[in-house]
């Protein structure tokens, strides 16, 4: 579970930055270049090459009004930056604009033309870089790639590339822009401004060269290869086509005049010899919102292996999933992750004294239930590998199971990643005689200085486990095969994300740097978790928290998300597979308790929810419970109703489907709970797999709405409107409107057949 409270760690890479971070040489500035420049120009984008230094002078989208999408003085940022490591692990970053000759030529063959930019002897050193990008005519994207022939002896620890940088919204550019990233299921920031967020979790990054030293993508976070800079004027594309999801850092990073659209990867590889990127970064102009970004990498991303068998047709998919069943999750002791003394709950220890409280909801919801147990580890909240025997006693939890799965339930309990815990305050636990016990030496990340890499929370530390080492890869699996061994349905094992931490140890057996063997071993590690589970039980629902990165779709049956306001995730994925939706959605009255329930709901969901003390709903997740207590009553009424609207009427929309660009709704109210305005009707528009387009509306507030529906499509259409358990049908000549009068808490589903 992912805590508000950043990692301590951060800040120590902040003020090690200050004394490590090695000058960045921007050699030959201002000077008026005496080649011409090359440029390409096809119906989407003019590209500027500056042919002096092989930069980027500009990118303009010729989408409507001619407009560069890249900050001012852009051919004076280097085309990439490497940073080499030497045996003893220390640092060298040379650039681009550091090469002794740099020669810029053109081709063109019927496909369109390629640009090809050659770097020898950068930064001094026996190093060359071949860059090719490739511009077909009949798309607005570019294909950039690049070869390094490093005959040092060094290892690349990192390369950035290419380097673009985008303007900060101001007076003068009349600009009003987003970025999007993908940050756990999709996340958009305006203004672009330098107060821009930034960071995973709230708050900005910073360009120190430690921040590179460190992959985010797949699974810390980062779910997808796709980034977008937009405003009124047109779009900046960025992603990458790396179909095998090798460890990248994919992340918006605020500069002195503009926020970089942060690319690294990490070939792994030393001198001498030569490196290949081995996917292309596509760089590329867009007209509209985010969704139009989207649209174009779900083309290309639904074409991958990853993609390979949509939801309807997985058959490692349990057909309980679609049911959706609501997550009540529960903890065992403590309120939260972080309160001390994580005191025993009565209510649910031993977990069998769970059961009647799940009875009550089950039977009030009439629905099976999900619930997910927290909080049971021997250790404390969160504590791995030394977890076992559980909280309350391991036939207390069994027999829990037993009885939960009698009933049709499913019930759920987490592990804590490559976690391996060290201390809890909550708890007082000590882990270092287990670590030590146990040769928790042998299995943990390294720094390039030798340390342990470490994950300091304010209530908990723990190091992290290398993925490419068989003592880390044996804690995680044991750690798994417990779990299984408890008798859950589902599993969620890849807490904090499922993807391989960084590690830099000269004695495990990988290459000292971040690399391909990342992604090696860590696909290895998920089909072993998954295998182990699946020998203990050969149905149990693989989950991971975040979106799953997308390259691994296809390990996990569930997931539990982490959704804020872009539903990038669900436009992306949502036919291949479906998680859950709940925690950490700021609900702090019942009007945005029901909101996090509507947003749920329309964006793909289904839905989770926490109990308190008498095993009543509370308001969040990792809250204490001296808050309000929330209209049981209420709640209750409109989860069952959603339920059985997702579950019937709307499945093959919200559980099958494939989400569109939204259809307009105008009309509705809107207000502000913490996130911004949001509207009182939520609503979504999803195609079903036979063809049927179908808008969810809801209104969750207590006064009526009226929103007015914009139909598109053309000629005369059969309607089924569906308000609850009632149903009208309607001809309407499309593209048409329809008004909508919404009484309090209703729930409409629009069919157009
Ligand atoms: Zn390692």
């Amino acid at each position: 579970m992912r805590r508000k409270n950043h990692p301590a760690i951060l800040t120590v890479w902040l003020i090690l930055g200050v004394f490590l971070a090695a000058p960045l040489g921007f050699a030959g500035f201002g000077a008026t270049p005496a080649k011409e420049a090359v440029i390409v120009i096809n119906s989407g984008y003019r590209l500027v090459i500056d042919s002096e230094k092989g930069t980027i002078a500009s990118l303009r989208s010729t989408f409507g009004p001619d407009h560069d999408l890249l900050i001012q003085g852009h051919a004076r940022l280097p085309l990439f930056k490497i940073e080499f490591m030497n045996d003893h692990a220390e640092f060298k970053t040379v650039t681009s604009s550091q090469a002794k000759e740099v020669t810029v030529k053109r081709s063109r063959d019927a496909e369109g033309e390629t640009i090809t930019i050659e770097f020898e002897e950068i930064g001094g050193l026996p190093v060359d870089a071949h860059v090719t990008v490739r511009c077909p005519s009949r798309q607005p994207l570019t294909y950039w790639t690049m070869e390094l022939n490093n005959r040092t002896s060094m290892w690349i620890g990192h390369i950035q590339f290419p380097v673009v940088e985008v303007p900060f919204d101001n007076s003068e550019n009349h600009n009003h822009s987003h970025i999007l990233s993908s940050f756990g299921d999709g996340t958009e920031t305006a203004p672009v401004d330098p107060t821009l967020e930034t960071a995973a979790w709230g708050g900005r990054l910073s360009d120190t060269p430690e921040l590179w030293r460190f992959n985010n993508y797949p699974g810390q976070w980062v779910s997808t290869q796709l980034m977008a800079y937009y405003n009124d004027a047109g779009g900046l594309y960025v992603a990458c086509d790396d179909p095998k999801g090798l460890p990248k850092f994919l992340a918006p990073v605020p500069e002195s005049e503009g926020v970089l659209m942060g690319l690294g990867h990490y070939p792994g590889t030393r001198g001498p010899g030569e490196s290949k990127l081995g996917y292309n970064v596509v760089l590329g102009t867009f007209q509209g919102d985010w969704y139009a970004a989207a649209e174009i990498y779900r083309d290309w991303a639904s074409k991958q292996p990853f993609c390979a068998t949509k939801m309807g047709q997985r058959t490692d998919i349990p057909k309980w999933i679609a049911d959706s069943p609501p997550a009540i999750s529960f903890p065992m002791r403590g309120q939260g992750d972080w309160d001390p003394p994580a005191a025993e709950n009565p209510e649910y220890t031993p977990l069998t004294n769970a059961l009647p409280y799940l009875d009550k909801w089950a039977s009030a919801l009439e629905s099976p239930l999900l619930p997910i147990i927290f909080n049971w580890e021997h250790g404390g909240p969160w504590v791995q590998p030394d977890a076992y025997p559980p909280v309350g006693g391991e036939a207390a939890f069994r027999e829990f199971m037993v009885k939960a799965k009698a009933r049709g339930w499913h019930p759920m309990i987490y592990g804590d990643g490559l976690c391996w815990v060290t201390s809890q305050k909550n708890t007082h636990y000590d882990g270092m005689p287990y670590f030590r016990e146990h040769d928790g030496e042998n299995a943990v990340c390294r720094k390039w200085d030798g340390t342990f890499l470490e994950d300091v929370w304010p209530w908990r530390t723990n190091y992290v486990t290398c993925v490419g080492t068989e003592k880390g890869r044996q804690m995680l699996l044991n750690m798994t095969r417990g779990m299984a061994e408890l008798g859950p349905d589902v599993v969620q094992q890849f807490d904090q994300g499922p993807g391989p931490r960084a590690c830099y140890a000269t004695n495990h057996g990988h290459p000292p740097v971040p690399g391909p063997w990342m992604a090696e071993a860590f696909d290895g590690l998920i089909k072993a978790d998954v295998a182990t589970a699946r020998a203990v039980n050969p149905t149990v629902a693989m989950s991971c928290e975040g979106a799953p990165p997308e390259t691994h779709l296809q390990n996990f049956q569930i997931w539990d998300s982490r959704f804020h306001l872009t539903p990038l995730y669900s436009y992306l994925y949502h036919e291949y597979a479906n998680g859950f939706l709940g925690f950490y959605t700021n609900r702090v009255n019942d009007e945005a308790l029901r909101l996090s329930v509507a947003r749920a709901l329309v964006n793909g969901y289904f839905i989770n929810f926490t109990l308190r003390d008498k095993g009543r709903v509370e308001y969040d997740w990792d809250q204490t419970w001296d808050r309000a207590v929330p209209d049981q009553a209420a709640f209750i009424d409109w989860t069952k109703r959603i339920t059985h609207f997702r579950a019937g009427v709307a499945r093959d929309y919200l559980v099958y489907g494939r989400m569109l660009r939204p259809w307009k709704v105008s009309g509705v109210t809107e207000r502000d709970f913490g996130w911004g305005k949001e509207p009182l009707v939520q609503s979504a528009t999803w195609k079903a797999q036979d063809g049927r387009v179908g808008v969810v509306l809801l209104n969750y507030a207590d006064l009526p709405e009226t929103p007015r529906v914009e139909l598109e499509g053309a000629g005369s259409k059969a309607l089924v409107i569906h308000n609850g358990d009632q149903k009208k049908e309607k001809e309407l000549e499309l593209p048409g409107v329809l008004d909508i009068v919404m009484e309090p808490r209703s729930i409409y589903l629009i069919e157009v057949r």
